[in-house]
């Protein structure tokens, strides 16, 4: 499996939902999911600020993936919601992106089709990774999720600063003793 790109930027555009939706200080106004949208290469200019409600509900929907503590959890959450989300998966071949998997009925509302892709390319990663791809952020403080789709794979932290001020902290700890 392709762990960036086209083929998982449904991943990255989860976490980045959730946090904007769940995590402390999040924006979720309707600008703010457009922008997700933009920055994850889904079609964000189909965006409708009356879509912004569906997309919050589905940000609440996937925190716990983000929090599950087994496999056996994260399989059960993503199973009930395999059966709940219309899927009609299909080739779709088109700029930017090349032949790749629709995975949502082609007439389907955007809403629809962001529930669709992001829940089966996170099913794709557990399947590929388990739980080591995701998670809530190690710093002390800090509630936001991320999603790991570096070839490395050794994420923790939601965001730079967030890696960067646990390890100053640590640095600082060890110094004293
Ligand atoms: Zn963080």
């Amino acid at each position: 499996m392709r762990i960036t790109g086209y083929k998982s930027h449904g991943v990255a555009a989860a976490a980045a939902l959730v946090n904007a939706v769940t995590s402390t200080g999040g924006d979720d106004s309707a600008d703010a999911l457009r922008r997700i949208l933009r920055d994850n290469e889904f079609f964000w200019r189909q965006f409708r600020d009356g879509d912004a409600d569906d997309f919050r509900a589905w940000g609440r929907t996937l925190r716990p993936f983000f929090e599950a503590a087994s496999v056996e959890d994260a399989m059960a959450l993503l199973n009930g919601l395999l059966l709940q989300v219309p899927m009609h998966p299909h080739l779709a071949d088109h700029e930017p992106h090349g032949l790749h998997m629709h995975y949502a009925p082609p007439s389907s509302r955007l809403p629809d089709r962001f529930r669709a892709t992001t829940l089966m390319n996170l099913a794709e990663l557990i399947v590929e990774h388990g739980l080591t791809r995701t998670g809530v952020c190690a710093a002390d403080g800090c509630d936001r999720v991320y999603a790991d789709t570096s070839r490395a794979g050794r994420r923790r932290f939601c965001s730079e600063s967030c890696a960067n001020r646990t390890n100053v902290a640590a640095f600082r700890a060890r110094r004293r003793t």
